[in-house]
């Protein structure tokens, strides 16, 4: 499939935005979904809308079997050895507070070490924070190479006998740097330590198999690879999961409920206390149909071409700083000169064109920056050249307006 066809799936791609053709360059916060996906969650609601693994008729026996159904979907597209290892969460944010909750409380004790990095995302920083506080434990940080990359050194030189969790990113929502889980999981297992990884940017962009990579646990959203929001995954392995105890209590995560005693039922239930997100599993069952009828390898090589070439067409904008590595994945974060990203994003907004500014979620990040706040560019099968260079049309048309001496 060529740019112009995916385009074609991607209605609100086709607007203007400020009189612009509207130029959406923001999908590490939150992607597009083509129709495929629209329409499958269309169709449910019109057709088959119905609670699961309770009823007995026949919508609520096809609800069952399409929500079933996205699980196996997700299972083998993540290369999952058990459909019982794939949990439906709201997203990373969630995924990542259950393994810290169920599985932090079991194994962290007092003077325990969790090792994280400074590139991670609040929610994979944060719920590690509040562990190793209710624990009286201690939160290491592996030191980043100045271009923003992690060194297994770095791990080694962190990582000794006390270290019980490495929490790590598999890509960074800021910097791009795409990490090498599979080592980090090796180091992290020979120190006799668990790996959780965060996968949010990594999941819609490249083929990631699990047992592969030897993750203990992997988090990722729906909304950041073309599927709806409010659905995300938890990858666990099997026997983790079995001896963790649920975080929500309540219905259809029971086995059996006595008047001041109760069962769990079996994984991955066991983990999805209430009503779950049936569109939005359906939704995401769609995206990753997509995704595949794609190919997550020429999506990650279409994206490292347009990165490439924003990078260099970029760089050759005067005061323009980049930050992170050269090898990186589909996105560019960036100052330029004494322009406040916010004006940046405004001005661009007013040409149409869609990047985020702020911190990003990852303000220890931004204080190893040395910055308060970048504007970023982030790029999907969806975008073109032309409009990266719309985009930097606009970069150059700002960079003048804010150099004008009033
Ligand atoms: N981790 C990373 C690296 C992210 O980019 C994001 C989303 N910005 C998250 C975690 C959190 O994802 P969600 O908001 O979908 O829970």
């Amino acid at each position: 499939m060529n740019t112009a066809d995916i385009r074609k799936d991607f209605p609100i791609l086709d607007q203007k935005v400020n009189g612009k053709d509207l130029v959406y360059l923001d999908t590490s916060a939150t992607s597009q979904s083509p129709v495929q996906v629209i329409d499958a969650m269309n169709d449910y609601y019109r057709e088959y809308n119905s609670n699961v693994h309770r009823g007995v008729h026949t919508l609520g026996t096809k609800a069952t079997d399409q929500y079933e159904q996205a699980r196996m979907k997700v299972r083998s597209f993540i290369n999952a050895q058990r459909f019982e290892e794939i949990v439906f969460t709201r997203g990373t944010t969630a995924s990542i507070n259950l393994v810290a909750r169920s599985f932090g409380d079991a194994v962290i004790e007092e003077g325990d070490e969790i090792v994280v990095t400074e590139m991670e995302h609040h929610a994979n920083i944060v719920p590690w924070q509040e562990l190793a506080k209710r624990k009286n434990a201690r939160l290491v940080f592996i030191p980043l190479e100045s271009d923003g990359s992690i060194k297994i050194e770095s791990l080694e030189s962190v990582i000794n006998e006390k270290t019980k969790i490495v929490a790590v990113a598999h890509v960074s929502n800021v910097l791009g740097t795409i990490n090498d889980i599979k080592r980090i999981a090796e180091t992290a297992h020979q120190n006799d330590a668990y790996i959780s990884v965060d996968g949010a940017q990594a999941v819609p962009h490249m083929k990631v198999d699990v047992q592969d990579l030897g993750v203990d646990f992997y988090a990722f959203s729906g909304h950041k690879m073309l599927g709806p929001t409010g659905i995300g995954v938890l990858y666990g392995k099997a026997q983790l999961l079995d001896e963790m105890e649920p975080v929500e209590y309540g219905g259809d995560m029971i086995d059996f409920v006595g008047m001041y005693e109760s069962t769990w039922t079996d994984l991955p239930v066991k983990f999805e206390a209430g009503t779950p997100m049936i569109a939005e599993a359906v939704g995401l069952a769609a995206a990753i149909d997509y995704i595949e009828s794609i190919g997550p390898d020429h999506i990650l090589n279409y994206e490292q071409e347009l990165t490439k070439y924003a990078y260099d067409r970029m760089s050759e904008i005067d005061g323009i700083e980049i930050y992170g590595p050269k090898e990186r994945a589909g996105l560019i974060t960036f100052n330029l000169e004494d322009v406040h990203p916010h004006d940046l994003a405004t001005a661009l907004d007013s040409e149409g064109v869609a990047v985020r500014a702020g911190h990003h979620c990852a303000q220890p990040l931004m204080k190893w920056l040395g910055v308060s706040a970048t504007a970023r560019a982030s790029f999907y099968i969806y975008n073109t050249k032309e409009e990266i260079d719309i985009f930097i049309e606009g970069l150059k048309r700002t960079k003048e307006f804010f150099s004008y001496e009033f």
